[in-house]
């Protein structure tokens, strides 16, 4: 119990969001139109979005494309996919994984 007044401090809280985060964050994104691998990732910010643990951004080296990964529900992962896609504006070519790779499905 000597540890609870230490608990919630919002360093703590950034502190611990970080770890969750680097614990979770893919070493590479496969690229959705190539499959080249990228290296390059981007944490996007998650926070208020119920059901997302994570979700992390790659352009491809190679042909520029993006490509998201997205840890979460699966339902929330689609939800949060398709509201993307909605801001980028018609047309937009977003791949969109699940962090280990997988596509997913609309
Ligand atoms: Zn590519």
């Amino acid at each position: 119990m000597g540890q609870a007044k230490n608990r919630g401090t919002l360093q703590v809280r950034i502190e611990q969001a970080k770890t969750r985060i680097d614990a979770i964050r893919p070493k590479k994104i496969i690229c959705n139109d190539c499959k080249g691998e990228i290296n390059e990732i981007t944490d996007l910010d998650v926070r208020g979005l119920i059901g997302i643990r994570g979700a992390f951004a790659g352009i491809c080296p190679k042909c520029k494309s993006s490509t998201f990964a997205i840890d979460g529900d699966p339902e929330k992962v689609v939800d949060f996919m398709m509201a993307f896609e909605a801001s980028m504006g018609k047309g937009s070519e977003i791949g969109i994984q699940t962090r280990n790779g997988e596509p997913v499905e609309e």
